[in-house]
């Protein structure tokens, strides 16, 4: 199991115990920290690694004492999706005053909750793997998460329904997962434990080893090199896949699991075999309440620290002095968000200065549209055009005036094409009239999402991103209504009889309430060149006081990866 690190942990850099007044470099020391001096990498870090360390209650009243003083580096972190929460929580407990801005009017981003007719609906996540990279921003407050998030254990984790009607109860029981795969062919059981065996290979080499590594110099990369080449980490997951197990079907039930990040089994890297060794090590979890209840969670961590979140509030452009960002100006009062964010216009709101700026948002759009082309030497317009943008997402939410009993809380639909229908999606971005679908019914766990004797649900297709130049307006009714059809003639009897409640979001969701640049789902597409090094960096190649963290830095989209992703930014961002 990867060492979480613990609260009581050092961060890279750390010079050694300097006592209770050092800890975590709360107590800013004058002309240690100078805001106009100040230098990534060059103030002295005056945190420790010790296992003496301070007290968490010492350390939140170092942060509170240090603050009236006014004395700690501003930092603004623009966005609160999971990536944003977490690492204002870090930049906090590390000293920096914090504050959050965020465009929609409530926390989560792609996590964000809709609250409909009486029914919940997560907007995004639902399979909640490695719970410990969220207890430890819990402990970094002083807290247990187990205190405030009752987080459910799922068994199985998903069930597979494949075109043919048959089954695949996928879980971390490997005597159950046995009699699974003896159901197709039981000549594949030997191959399941050999594909084990290199999914915890790379589970250690690729999330525990280099998972919160920032990668920002080649020296990163250099020391990771030999992992990538014990993973064989230029070829496929599906390569992987095939070269241990035999029967079609099973190929797919143990291949499609890059799909929840973004990737392509067919060309994602086989480290992400990590997936299958991560859920059998920790769990598929969902909390009670849903995935809101972790954000809502976070939200109540950062009011303990007391980190502002100020919502309704869209970051217009990253201000840049000298090639040092110094802060943010905010779209114009009278700017309505939802209208077509492309359209730039000249005027501007506050400014919020800042000694660092840190964002959670799609580091594409980012770069494309906060910031001028003139402080850009590396992230160009011409390569992030050139990068490769994760799939769309078509996400339908209903709710149902009966229950369906027999469907469990998380279940895969899949089409009978496989192959050709993922490369519809990701390299030709055609639309086609099949879909696989992965079907939530959060109310198996928790029926307090839902009235009573009802059913919450979402639906989620992938489709091609806006490369596809698809009139989403005019054909979403049509599509909904023919994924309704399949629900109906496969897993969800006369469901148009009992849908009361329904909601629809497109890839032009994505791009114009999100700012996902083309609408993907999950940024960039996670392919072996765009990883790691070749990722757009926690510490900007190209803007000082420039920092990024979410799905689109190392190691990218995925609760799991955003969550490292924030740790990854820490461990580059300058001691306060
Ligand atoms: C439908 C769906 C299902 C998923 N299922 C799973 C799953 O089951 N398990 C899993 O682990 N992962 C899943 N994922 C992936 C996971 O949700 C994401 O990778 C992760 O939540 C991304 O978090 P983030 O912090 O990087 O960014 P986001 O959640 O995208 O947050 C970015 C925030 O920045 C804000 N923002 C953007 N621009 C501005 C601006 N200019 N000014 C102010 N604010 C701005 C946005 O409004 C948003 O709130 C799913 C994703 C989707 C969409």
């Amino acid at each position: 199991m990867a060492p979480a690190s613990t609260p009581h942990e050092g961060h890279e850099g750390h010079e050694g115990h300097e006592g209770h007044e050092g800890h975590l470099g709360h107590q800013v020391q004058e002309g240690l920290y100078s805001p106009n001096l100040h230098r990534p990498g060059l103030a002295k870090c005056r945190h420790h690694a010790s296992s003496e360390q301070t007290p968490f209650f010492e350390l939140t009243m170092l942060n509170a004492s240090s603050k009236q003083q006014g004395l700690r580096p501003k930092a603004v972190v623009i966005g609160a999706g999971f990536g944003g929460l977490a690492s204002a929580i870090r930049l906090s407990v590390k000293g920096y005053d914090v504050e959050v801005l965020e465009k929609l009017d409530a926390a989560g981003g792609r996590a964000y909750v809709h609250h409909q007719d009486g029914f919940t609906f997560d907007a995004g996540p639902t399979i909640i793997t490695a719970p410990f990279l969220l207890e430890e921003l819990w402990a970094l407050c002083g807290k247990r998460m187990a205190d405030e998030i009752d987080l459910i254990k799922m068994s199985p984790f998903y069930r597979i329904r494949f075109y043919n009607g048959e089954t695949f109860d996928y879980s971390d029981d490997t005597e159950a997962m046995c009699r699974e795969i003896a159901k197709f062919d039981a000549n594949d059981i030997a191959g399941y434990h050999r594909l084990m065996q290199a999914a915890d290979q790379c589970k250690r080499l690729g999330f525990e080893e280099m998972g919160d590594v920032a990668f920002d110099s080649y020296k990163d990369l250099l020391k990771a090199l030999p992992s990538f080449v014990k993973m064989r980490a230029w070829k496929s997951l599906y390569s992987l896949v095939a070269e241990n197990i035999r029967h079609p079907l099973l190929r797919v039930a143990f291949s499609f699991h890059p799909l929840l990040i973004g990737g392509n089994p067919y060309s994602v890297t086989r480290a992400y075999a990590l997936i299958h060794s991560l859920e059998k090590t920790w769990g598929v979890h969902s909390p009670m309440g849903g995935t809101g209840a972790l954000v809502k969670g976070l939200v109540g961590l950062l009011a303990h620290l007391k980190v502002p979140i100020r919502y309704n509030t869209a970051v217009k452009r990253i201000c840049i002095e000298d090639g040092k960002a110094c802060g943010v100006a905010l779209e114009p009062p009278e700017w309505t968000p939802g209208v077509d964010s492309s359209k730039r216009h000249n005027a501007e709101g506050e400014r919020i200065d800042a000694d660092i700026v840190v964002c959670n948002t799609d580091s594409a759009w980012t770069y494309k549209h906060l910031i001028a082309p003139e402080h850009r030497k590396h992230w160009s317009d011409a390569r992030i055009d050139r990068g490769r943008y994760s799939m769309g997402l078509f996400v339908w939410y209903f709710g149902t005036n009966r229950t369906y009993p027999d469907v469990p809380h998380h279940m895969m639909v899949l089409a009978e094409r496989y192959k050709t229908l993922l490369h519809d999606i990701f390299k030709k971005h055609h639309l086609s009239e099949d879909f696989s679908l992965y079907l939530h019914r959060p109310t198996a766990t928790d029926p307090s999402l839902a009235p009573a004797g009802c059913d919450t649900f979402y639906v989620l297709a992938p489709v091609p991103n806006l490369d596809s130049r698809t009139d989403w307006p005019a054909i979403s009714e049509s599509f909904r209504q023919s994924i309704q059809d399949h629900l109906e003639a496969t897993v969800l009897e006369n469901l148009g009889q009992h849908i009361i409640t329904s909601k629809v979001t497109t890839p032009l969701d994505f791009q114009n309430r999100l700012y996902s640049f083309k609408g993907a789902g999950f940024g960039l597409e996670p392919l072996l060149t765009q990883s790691a090094i070749f990722r757009p960096h926690n510490r900007s190649e190209d803007i000082q006081g420039l920092y990024m963290v979410g799905a689109s830095t190392h190691p990218g989209a995925g609760v799991p990866g955003v969550l490292m992703s924030a740790k990854a930014l820490e461990k580059v961002i300058p001691c306060a």
